[in-house]
């Protein structure tokens, strides 16, 4: 792809680089960035990484994860000459570290972003946004063979299968493409531990998080024609039970996997008169444009948005959207009791 060539050129013309990603970091984030970043340490420069939230638990087993400085202090000092941005659609999603990066820009940094969302928004002075990619892992890994950084060590392999298999559900979702398979055969083939990997993500999960499972499923809501599923978790239970944002990763899934569910939601109150909410749909609806409509994005089918308002308020607002999305778009739910 040409503009692989040019996203290689620019990281290898850069001496020192800063290595950005998004609010609630995940698997494709941190797993994109801690990969470049370590293939570009191999060649000599010099990189930091920087989040604006801490990385979640089960991540912190991804090699050189421990390194990854979380906020806005910790870029402070840094005299980069590049800023790489990673699976960051918007401005806004840097959270914290927003006002640093523009002041870094202002003394001079230039920017590149590396995404893969629909609705990025290149504000980059670089912008290489591949809506196709399954997960930026998938756009790194062409740009590493492109760096000719073959073959990976099992350090950067690692982290781009993890990338790749959180951002594709497990290789569920219809963005996993033959393609996907191959350069997952090839992250296997130089060493990754899959077994080891997904204990780490998926069977060894912090007992809050399967405590946040139990305190949602009592919020579980049905709209009357079944295509709609919701839930909720407020600050006072989130409190109670010690649950953070990050244990809440995923159980918006428990509700979009009900026979007939078309469209789930998922809410939670990350403080007074703040809500984040995760936007899922099975197979037809386009949750990012939902999203959309309250500042929020993502891709076709999983999606969020950071909305303010009481708890009980948003949710009762993005419950009307989506059935009215549902009614819209005419999505009959033919498996409805069977
Ligand atoms: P999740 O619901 O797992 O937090 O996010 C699902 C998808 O939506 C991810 O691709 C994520 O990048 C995107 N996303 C999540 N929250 C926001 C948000 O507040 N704004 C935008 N633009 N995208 C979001
Ligand atoms: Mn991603």
């Amino acid at each position: 792809m040409e503009s692989l060539k040019l996203a290689a050129r620019e990281l290898e013309k850069a001496n020192e680089l800063l290595l950005l990603g998004h609010m609630m970091p995940d698997g494709d984030c941190l797993g994109s960035m801690l990969a470049l970043g370590q293939a570009l340490r191999a060649k000599g420069k010099k990189v930091e990484w920087a989040v604006p939230d801490p990385v979640p638990s089960n991540l912190a087993f991804l090699p050189g994860a421990a390194e990854v400085k979380v906020g806005p202090q910790a870029v402070k000092g840094a005299k980069p000459d590049l800023i790489v941005v990673l699976d960051t659609s918007t401005p806004e999603r840097l959270g914290d570290l927003r006002r640093p990066f523009d002041e870094l820009r202002r003394s001079g940094a230039k920017a590149m972003l590396i995404d893969h969302h629909v609705t990025a928004i290149p504000f980059a002075d670089h912008n290489f946004i591949f809506p196709e990619a399954a997960a930026v892992g998938e756009v790194v890994f062409e740009l590493l063979r492109e760096m000719s950084l073959f073959p990976l060590t099992p350090d950067i392999a690692t982290c781009l299968y993890t990338a790749i298999v959180t951002d594709t559900g497990c290789f569920q979702y219809e963005t996993t493409l033959a393609s996907t398979h191959r350069r997952v055969a090839e992250l296997i083939e130089v060493g990754v531990k899959v077994r080891e990997v997904s204990l780490r993500l998926f069977e060894e999960k912090p007992r809050e998080q399967i405590v946040a499972l139990r305190e949602a499923l009592k919020t579980l809501r049905f709209s009357p024609c079944g295509r709609l599923a919701w839930m909720w978790l407020d600050r006072e239970t989130m409190v109670a039970n010690g649950i953070l944002g990050e244990h809440t990763n995923g159980l918006v899934n428990y509700a979009r996997q009900i026979r007939g569910v078309e469209l789930a939601l998922f809410f939670w109150e990350v403080k007074k008169d703040l809500v984040k909410v995760s936007f899922r749909s099975k197979c037809h609806l386009d949750v990012n444009r939902l999203a959309g409509l309250f500042g929020g994005g993502g891709h076709i089918r999983a999606a969020g948005a950071l909305i303010p308002g009481r708890l009980e308020d948003v949710v009762a607002r993005v419950v009307a959207a989506g059935l009215e999305a549902l009614g819209r778009e005419g999505i009959y739910n033919s498996d409805r009791g069977a």
